[in-house]
């Protein structure tokens, strides 16, 4: 079988190493060049984006901002997954907050806003401090904002407008203000979904971001009454997309009650650890329900952290003479701030874990890898 896949970035390169053992031949078509390449070699084919979606037996998507003509064309053929509607609502911040009121899913208070004047009237009604996003096309915290007082609202008004003129596929004026929330931590839930409404859920992750960007997870730390709450959310709001292949969830987690910040439909950073945490990666699984084929298990092996590595040449070597480190290179041009690969650490226990992030924290330096020492003196 052949998959199709819309970009061609690290996501599109790790559903391709995992869907070869599956007997998977995927390509990718990246939308910024308009070719079809090959996700792992960047070979470049001459095959049309009209001719792969002929050929391909199913297609998916790495990213949710897709201009329109491709998605369009894509759904035409009826092997997209996971549907429209579901990567509509994943690139625009007013139909996802929709979905979660129609399914009674908690987030953070909010209001849309389409000119200046909402915006003082979210300031009084919401309070402050405020999260100001763009309702498309943001991506590791770019097109937000924090307003956290009212001499901010014009200033933050006019970049608004510089960002979303920046941008073909953004609808003018379609921004959202959120409560800021302050949460006692950030969680994620990642599961999959076949084609005959069969799902699969792994263990929740926490998130650590630093400057609007993850930095590191780690999962196997999780108190059964938190994952059943990011368990409801996902099968509510998967069920009501008629959702096929890999869902990411989000939330702030305050005081034990989990609020969604946003959903990603596919394969999502946080999902990571699950290449050595689990059986079945979220690459096998997405690469697994947009084929057709059954889901994969989804359960804890052993407890695992995954750390970014944000706009470096290259992983430190000396990593791998720690226990169960594994590293995952993305082949990409380094550029600061850049996600250019992670590492993945696994241990029996959490104590174990904490030990082997301390002799990690010696090779990775607390600048350039935030939070790692901390988390190993946290589980220690
Ligand atoms: P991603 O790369 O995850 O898609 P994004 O650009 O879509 O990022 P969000 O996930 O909406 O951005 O926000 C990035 C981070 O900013 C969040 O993980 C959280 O740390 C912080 N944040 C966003 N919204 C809020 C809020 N309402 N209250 C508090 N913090 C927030
Ligand atoms: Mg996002
Ligand atoms: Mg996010």
């Amino acid at each position: 079988m052949t998959i199709l896949i819309l970009g061609a970035g690290q996501l599109a390169r790790m559903m391709c190493l995992a869907g070869a053992p599956l007997n998977l031949n995927v390509v990718a078509y990246d939308v910024g060049s308009q070719k079809v390449v090959h996700p792992l070699t960047g070979e470049v084919y001459t095959t049309t984006l009209t001719q792969a979606i002929d050929q391909a037996d199913a297609i998916t998507a790495e990213f949710e901002h897709i201009p329109d003509d491709v998605l369009t064309l894509c759904c035409a053929s009826n092997k997209f997954y996971p549907g429209k509607a579901a990567i509509k609502t994943g690139g625009d911040r007013a139909l996802e907050k929709a979905l979660l009121s129609k399914t009674s899913v908690k987030c953070a208070p909010y209001q849309l806003i389409t000119e200046k004047a909402h915006l003082e009237q979210a300031v009084i009604a919401l309070g402050k401090p405020l999260v100001i996003k763009t309702c498309q096309a943001g991506y590791d915290g770019k097109g937000q904002w924090r307003l956290k007082s009212d001499e901010q609202i014009e200033q933050i008004w006019s970049e608004m407008a510089d960002f979303i003129a920046s941008g073909t596929d953004i609808a003018p004026h379609s921004i959202i203000a959120e409560q800021m929330i302050p949460f006692d931590r950030e969680v994620s839930i990642i599961g999959a979904r076949d084609k005959s409404g069969n799902t699969v859920i792994y263990p929740l992750t926490e998130n650590q971001h630093t400057n609007g960007v993850l930095t590191l997870s780690i999962a196997g730390k999780e108190k059964t009454t938190i994952q059943q709450q990011a368990e409801d959310a996902f099968n509510k709001l998967a069920t009501e997309l008629d959702y096929v292949g890999v869902l990411a969830i989000e939330f702030f987690d305050v005081d034990g009650q989990l609020l969604v910040n946003e959903i990603a439909p596919r394969v999502h950073n946080s999902g990571h650890w699950t290449q050595q945490g689990t059986h079945s990666s979220q690459f096998e699984n997405h690469m697994r329900a947009v084929a057709g084929l059954p889901l994969g298990n989804t359960q804890l092996q052993r407890v695992t952290a995954m750390i970014n590595v944000l706009g470096q040449a290259a992983i430190p070597t000396q990593v791998l003479s720690v226990p169960d480190v594994t590293s995952h290179w993305y082949g990409k041009t380094a550029k600061p701030g850049r996600k250019m690969g992670h590492i993945n650490v696994s241990a029996a226990t959490l104590h174990e874990l904490g030990e082997r992030l301390a002799e990690l924290s010696e090779h990775l330096p607390e600048e350039d890898y935030p939070g790692v020492l901390a988390t190993s003196t946290a589980l220690i």
